[in-house]
């Protein structure tokens, strides 16, 4: 499931083929991702140029010069796969949406379990007040700051590592990086979202690890990938060398550490962490 990093490297990908370029042709082969992609969905972009690119947690927003605004998430397994025109086009499985631009770049959305979608606003104040109560800062922007996460934690009972996961108190980090961050930081996936809030160091950390690991998977995806064929084959994204992550039983990585990662269940997802570097 792509995060913050994984999207990113999309749409830095996507700018580079879409930004003041015009949409010359549009075809929709599948309509059924999470929502319905709308009637009039070829009609409104075609023939549009796109004006801005943007990226705030997982989700992409691209402005078109009529002022509509097209939302992007990728889901579990949805991707965008850019051609020259003049490459071998071969069929390519699970491609659901095709795009030609102005600069004759064939661009596919890709997604194999269709939990991705594209929607339509018809402005960006739309766009604002549907993501006003369901999202929160972006995870590497400025706003992500202690002020800000104090604020969200100090009354919240629940584990920091589900904490993290919820998208209206920090956009953008998924299971993955949530347990790499909280690695980093040595705080405990258990403990309490409150009690950190009341450490202005335990905050400060988190908050610094988090942008740490984000901003250092982007990098590290940004020089891995050119295109697709680079991409890790099963899951599509680019692999960052994770500390705990799908690390069960193997040695913490941590010098002065003889433990080993542990795997445990939390709300329905899997935690890895280290016993020992991250106690409560
Ligand atoms: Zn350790």
């Amino acid at each position: 499931m792509p995060e913050l990093p994984e999207v990113e490297i999309i749409k830095r990908n996507l700018t580079e083929s879409l930004l003041n370029k015009t949409f010359l042709s549009v075809e929709v082969y599948c309509d059924k991702l999470r929502y319905k992609i709308p009637q009039n969905f070829i009609e409104t972009i075609k023939n549009k140029k796109v004006v801005n690119i943007e990226r705030i947690a997982k989700y992409i927003f691209v402005t078109l010069d009529n002022n509509n605004i097209l939302v992007i998430h990728l889901g579990m397994t949805g991707n965008f796969l850019v051609n020259h025109t003049d490459d071998e086009i071969i069929p390519i499985k699970h491609t659901h949406i095709k795009f030609l631009m102005s600069n004759f770049r064939v661009i596919r959305y890709i997604d194999i379990r269709r939990f991705g979608f594209i929607i339509i606003f018809e402005s960006g104040k739309d766009v604002a007040s549907f993501f006003d109560k369901r999202l929160g800062v972006d995870a590497i922007s400025s706003k992500f700051n202690s002020e800000y996460l104090i604020n969200k934690l100090k009354n919240k009972k629940i584990d920091i590592k589900n904490a993290l996961l919820d998208q209206k108190i920090v956009g953008g980090v998924g299971n993955i990086y949530a347990s790499e961050a909280l690695y980093r930081a040595g705080i405990s996936p258990f403990e309490r979202s409150e009690d950190i809030a009341k450490s202005n160091k335990k905050v400060d950390n988190l908050i610094s690890s988090i942008k740490f690991i984000l901003k250092d998977a982007i990098k590290v995806g940004g020089s891995t990938i050119s295109d697709y064929k680079n991409m890790d084959g099963e899951s599509g994204y680019f692999q960052y060398k994770f500390n705990v992550y799908n690390r069960e039983n193997l040695e913490c990585n941590n010098k002065n550490c003889s433990s080993h990662i542990k795997k445990i269940r939390q709300s329905g997802r899997s935690t890895f962490y280290c016993d020992s570097c991250q106690k409560e």
